[in-house]
């Protein structure tokens, strides 16, 4: 009987050692209706176009004081999610990505404890993670702070320019208080 290939990884409660005994490979495409926090974030209710096509890899690694070697989890993620731009409120297409390497220890409270010395992120095996919920929370954090289009899409009130027109040259200012004069005049 042969074994199962891709199936036979979990991804909902992922093996994470033997995905990294077993240099295992992962690439998906997850609708990003099935990532609820995140489409929390998204400019507008309906439902979002696109994938969010990501890749996890396993490989163990030395344990650093010479012990057993370690489980190690690599997640790449790419997906783009119209967030709501902060100057002319429309949605702007922010493009997220995500290149992390996670370290995987026994269980929560080892990571709680080695957390501050390590540089790499830390998960549990135990209880066994779901590779979306981490995926999804690594998407989050990649939300720009203040999403911006680069230039905003130009709004009916603003008139074309005529491009024969120097722009260099500030108009010359008006005496604010010149309208205020006219209308002091009976
Ligand atoms: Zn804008």
């Amino acid at each position: 009987m042969k074994t199962p290939s891709k199936s036979a990884w979990n991804s909902d409660r992922l093996d994470a050692r033997a995905f990294a005994e077993a240099r295992g490979h992962l690439q998906i495409d997850t609708p990003l209706t099935h990532l609820p926090r995140l489409r929390a974030e998204a400019d507008g209710e309906e439902a979002l176009p696109g994938d969010v096509r990501w890749e996890a890899r396993g490989e163990l690694r030395p344990g650093a004081s010479g012990g057993s070697p370690s489980p190690w989890l690599h997640l790449e993620a790419r997906a783009s999610l119209p967030l709501t731009c902060q100057r002319c409120l429309g949605p702007v297409d922010t493009p997220l990505e995500v290149d992390r390497w996670f370290r995987f220890v026994a269980d929560e409270a080892t990571a709680e404890a080695q957390d501050d010395d390590a540089e790499e992120d830390l998960l549990a095996l135990e209880p066994r993670p779901s590779l979306f919920d981490v995926l999804e929370d690594e998407l989050i954090m990649a939300l720009p702070l203040v999403p911006l289009h680069e230039i905003c899409p130009v709004s009916v009130v603003f008139r074309a320019e005529d491009p024969g027109v120097e722009k260099d040259e500030a108009p010359p200012r008006k005496n604010p208080f010149a309208a205020l004069e006219h209308l002091k005049k009976p």
